[in-house]
């Protein structure tokens, strides 16, 4: 084969050719400082807040809600940190299949700022159980504020969380309520307004647009501290001088998925349709994760093969195929195992997964080349 194929947009996506565009504009002809007040310093600037205009409106948010960082894993970092030393939070409900940037930073405020953090059970499809979690919020808010942070899509094996219930259940209960919403947002309308959340957190490199840009949205009713301290860029939110073309990328990207949204699920979610159907009927003993959730991501595909010793070459055989996915495993000490989320749903560890995850730049032609492809190695 000489074509490579890439299948891995769960972990980062080509970026649209428009927003190419845009930022080589930007950076060939607006190299100033959003914060200097000359003209250099004023069109940055105007860059900067036409693309806080555009994802205000894409949320439906007011535009003094949404926070440009460097990262999702920035934005997650503030907003769970901060909650707690801001909002007073002393306990949060999360759950094992949670992002590791949302674990570790868990783990962190578990040992060092004595907050209680609780799991939710999850089961074999990823599934969180609303009733469980309404529970666990009336037992512990009578020891003072609860946070819940839920993902609402996940990153491994594609489970999606009914938000509208949870963020309902949150309001409910006068909880907050933060969403990871790095797999969805852009593919996946929301609604601010329609739909409480206390925080949201997305990520440029997610839907077509640049690396290193991530932005949060914070609703005006629970204002915490910036977590990066300095000047008072981002309205004294987050320090540090604006990635005005990164940002600007990122507005352009979220703009144009948000306006071809339902062409562009449409299409992935044929891709996936047709390339499980044609695995689950091609591969002996095939499983697709998740595959029963109660709702799922159109776009990822978490494939469970009983090849045996073979499954550990799997994504190395791929890649030598031009094929781009990803493993489900996690290495440490040397030793390959599944990753926190397949554990936590269960995946038996003599299976091997790959997470196949597409865009609506791959094709038909291309699933059926993967599929050949897998085929033959079993
Ligand atoms: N949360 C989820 C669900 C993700 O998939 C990722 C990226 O893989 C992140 C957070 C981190 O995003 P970023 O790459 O912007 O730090």
């Amino acid at each position: 084969m000489s074509q490579k194929i890439y299948v891995d947009n769960a972990a980062s996506t080509p970026i649209d050719p428009h927003v190419i565009k845009l930022m080589v504009e930007i950076m060939e002809n607006h190299h100033g400082n959003p914060s200097s007040i000359h003209s250099h310093g004023r069109k940055a600037k105007s860059i900067v807040e036409e693309a806080r205009k555009k994802v205000a409106k894409i949320i439906n948010a007011s535009v003094g809600e949404v926070f440009f960082t460097s990262s999702a894993t920035e934005a997650n970092n503030t907003i769970l940190m901060r909650s707690v030393k801001d909002l007073g939070v002393k306990t949060i409900i999360s759950s094992p299949t949670e992002h590791d940037c949302v674990l570790r930073t868990l783990e962190r405020l578990e040992s060092e700022a004595s907050v209680e953090v609780i799991f939710l059970k999850v089961d074999h499809q990823g599934d969180i159980d609303t009733a469980e979690l309404e529970s666990l919020i009336i037992e512990h808010k009578i020891n003072g504020k609860v946070l819940v942070s839920l993902m609402h899509g996940n990153n491994e094996v594609g489970t999606l969380l009914d938000i509208e219930k949870v963020a309902a259940l949150c309001q409910a209960n006068e909880v907050y309520f933060h969403s990871d919403m790095v797999q969805t947002i852009g593919k996946m309308e929301i609604d601010v307004q329609k739909t409480k959340l206390s925080f949201l957190s997305g990520s440029g490199h997610k839907f077509h647009g640049p690396k290193g840009v991530g932005f949060f949205y914070m609703n005006a009713e629970n204002i915490i501290q910036p977590l990066i301290l300095g000047g008072a860029q981002e309205r004294n939110m987050r320090a540090g001088t604006e990635n005005s073309v990164g940002i600007a990328g990122l507005a352009e990207a979220l703009q144009l998925y948000a306006n071809n949204r339902a062409a562009n699920i449409a299409k992935v979610t044929q891709l996936r349709d047709y390339f499980e159907q044609q695995l689950l009927k091609l591969i002996p003993k095939v499983k697709i994760n998740a595959l029963g959730a109660t709702n799922r991501l159109p776009h990822i595909s978490s494939v469970s093969f009983d090849i045996g010793e073979k499954g550990d070459l799997l994504i190395f055989n791929l890649d030598i195929h031009g094929i781009s996915a990803s493993s489900g495993s996690a290495c440490s000490s040397g030793i390959e195992h599944d990753s926190h989320v397949l554990i936590a749903i269960g995946h038996p560890s003599h299976r091997k997964t790959v997470r196949f995850s597409f865009s609506h730049f791959n094709t038909m032609e291309e699933v059926d080349q993967i599929v050949e492809i897998l085929c033959k190695m079993q």
